[in-house]
C-alpha cells in the first residue's frame, strides 16, 4: 500500500503488513523490576490484540531499499523452529502469528507490481523471525544490518531463525561506537537521504533508519517501542533485552525529535498509516519533557 508520496522530491513509502502478530501484555509494557520479565513474560495469561507486521518499502528516485522483510507464511508449519529447541519452547509462549500464504512479502510486491530485482537493499532492523522471516522471498538482494545483530543471530539469539534465510545471501554490515546517544556514529553509506543509527534496547544490535525527506524526517524505528505513546510517555516494552540501553535509544530519539521533524514509524504499530498520510510528527510536548535521566 502507497502511504506517503512526495511527487516533488520523488520519494515514496509503501508498506506492506506480512500479517499479523500478537504478544503477551507485559512484553509490549512492563512495569516492574528487570530480572522478572521473562517469567512473567512466559506465564502471562494475556495477549494484546493483533497488530502489524509492517515491512517499508522507501522509494527514492535513484534507489530502493525495503527495510525489514516482515515475517514468512511459514512460520506457523510444525517444527518451523525445531533447530533452536529453547527457541520453540518460548517463543510459543511469548508471540503468536496469523499470516495468509498471501502476504508473505514476496507476493505482496508481486501485486503492487514491484520487481523484487529492482529493490537495490534490504535493511534489517534487527534479525528476529517477524523482521527477517521475509527474507526468504528475496534471494539475491544484499541484506544490510549491525554486525553486532548479525554475529548474534549466527550464535544464538532469541528470536531469530537465521538457519531459515535462504543461503548467499550478501550482507553488508554496519559498525556502530559503543555508545551513541545523539546519532553522532550513523552510516550514510547506503544513500545521502538515509542514515542508519544504533538503536540498542529491543536487541543489543538494533538498528533504525532515518529518511530525510525535505525538512521531513521519517524514523523507521523497528521494536524500539510498540507504538507512539510509549516513547512519549517513557514506557518500556518488556522483551527488552537491556532496559538501559532501551531508555537512552528512547532519549536519544526523543532529542533527535526535538531538533527535526520526525514521523515515527514503528515496525507493529497500527497508526503509521494515518501518521504518514498526515504528515504527523513528534509534537514538542511528546519530546521536550526528556530530561536525559532514566526515569524511575
Ligand atoms: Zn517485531
Amino acid at each position: 500500500m502507497l502511504v506517503y508520496d512526495n511527487r516533488l522530491s520523488g520519494v515514496r513509502v509503501h508498506a506492506f503488513s506480512t500479517g499479523q502478530v500478537a504478544v503477551k501484555k507485559p512484553y509490549r509494557q512492563w512495569r516492574g523490576v528487570e530480572a522478572l520479565r521473562i517469567p512473567a513474560l512466559v506465564t502471562s495469561p494475556s495477549w494484546t490484540e493483533w497488530l502489524p507486521i509492517w515491512s517499508y518499502l522507501v522509494e527514492f528516485p535513484d534507489m530502493k531499499v525495503l527495510i525489514d522483510a516482515g515475517e514468512t507464511p511459514r512460520v506457523n508449519e510444525e517444527g518451523w523452529f525445531k533447530e533452536r529447541t529453547k527457541n520453540e519452547w518460548l517463543l510459543k509462549r511469548l508471540i503468536r502469528f496469523k499470516i495468509e500464504l498471501s502476504q508473505g512479502i514476496g507476493a505482496q510486491l508481486q501485486r503492487a507490481g514491484i520487481d523484487p530485482r529492482t529493490i537495490d537493499y534490504t535493511i534489517l532492523t534487527h534479525s528476529h523471525t517477524d523482521h527477517a522471516g521475509g527474507l526468504s522471498d528475496l534471494a539475491g538482494i544484499p541484506v544490510v544490518m549491525s554486525r553486532k545483530e548479525f554475529d548474534q543471530s549466527q550464535r544464538f539469539l532469541l528470536g531469530a531463525v537465521s538457519e531459515k534465510w535462504p543461503s548467499g545471501i550478501e550482507f553488508k554490515l554496519t559498525d556502530f561506537p559503543d555508545t551513541d546517544a545523539l546519532f553522532k556514529g550513523a552510516d550514510h553509506s547506503l544513500h545521502p537521504q538515509l542514515s542508519l543509527v544504533s538503536t540498542p534496547g529491543h536487541t543489543d544490535g538494533h538498528l533504525s533508519v532515518i529518511v530525510r525527506d525535505g525538512e521531513l524526517s521519517l524514523f523507521f524505528a523497528g521494536d524500539v517501542t510498540f507504538n507512539q505513546s510509549q516513547l512519549a510517555d517513557k514506557r518500556i516494552p518488556g522483551i527488552s533485552a537491556s532496559f538501559e540501553h532501551a531508555y537512552a535509544t528512547m532519549g536519544a530519539i526523543r532529542s533527535y525529535a526535538l531538533y527535526h521533524q520526525t514521523i515515527y514509524l514503528p515496525s507493529h504499530d497500527p497508526d503509521i498509516i494515518t501518521r504518514l498520510d498526515q504528515r504527523k510528527t513528534l509534537t514538542r510536548n511528546e519530546v521536550v519533557t526528556y530530561t536525559g535521566q532514566r526515569p524511575v
